[in-house]
């Protein structure tokens, strides 16, 4: 079956799964959940909290999709990992809410790396500059662990291909230039359903897969 086949794949390549369950009922997250899976993916905050509450206390949330700085407040609770950081804004706000949980939030960095204009995230300019201000140091309640970015959705392999060379390579220049001595950050969480091969290749050490786990969404 689907799951037990990618993760052989993944396990070939140390790359972690992140089941991404937006949209499906609470049944179909507990059945992989008996397979033996953790980690899952969520967009959307209040799904995220009305599954967080239902379900195992062991499950660990990875939220995916853009958030607002005013729903923070709602998963800071119990948050695992944090994908889709695209502004230093929501990142301040994240460090709040973190602090006034008594936790330390990890996170990610979403880049814009698709063609696309509509994806959400930083360029690399802005993220170094960022990253080097007093306003980044001043957060002690945030910790970021690495990078996330997803291709242009298209069949044009090679077009994909770079545009997750390009991803690593921002990991790999905020890694000597920001987090040298970090062994924390370490992640670039990219590939999804139809492009977590090429990702796997590429680098990815955390793909986001939903529809091939879970049969499309409606
Ligand atoms: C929905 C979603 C995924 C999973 O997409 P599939 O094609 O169903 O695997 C991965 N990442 C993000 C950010 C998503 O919103």
């Amino acid at each position: 079956m689907a799951f037990q086949n990618i993760i052989k794949d993944l396990a070939n390549y140390n790359t972690n799964l992140v089941a991404v369950s937006k949209t499906k009922p609470q049944s179909a997250i507990l059945k992989l959940y008996e397979e033996g899976q953790r980690d899952f993916g969520e967009n959307r905050v209040q799904e995220l909290v009305d599954k967080q509450e239902a379900l195992p206390k062991d499950i660990k949330w990875h939220m995916i999709g853009h958030l607002q700085s005013n729903k923070v407040k709602y998963i800071a609770p119990f948050i695992h990992l944090i994908h889709s950081v695209d502004s230093p804004k929501i990142l301040k706000e994240i460090n709040k809410q973190a602090a006034k949980n008594d936790r330390i939030i990890d996170c990610l960095l979403q880049f814009h790396i698709a063609e696309e204009d509509t994806k959400y995230g930083f360029d690399s300019d802005e993220a170094l500059a960022f990253l080097k201000s007093p306003a980044f140091q001043s957060l002690q309640n945030i910790r970021i662990v690495g990078v996330m970015g997803m291709a242009t959705f298209t069949k044009d392999e090679n077009q994909v291909r770079n545009e997750f060379r390009s991803l690593k390579a921002i990991f790999d220049l905020l890694k000597k230039t920001c987090f040298e001595q970090v062994n924390s950050f370490k992640e670039i969480s990219m590939g999804m359903s139809g492009d977590y091969n090429i990702a796997m290749e590429e680098g990815s050490t955390m793909v986001r897969i939903g529809s091939l786990l879970f049969g499309a969404r409606r």
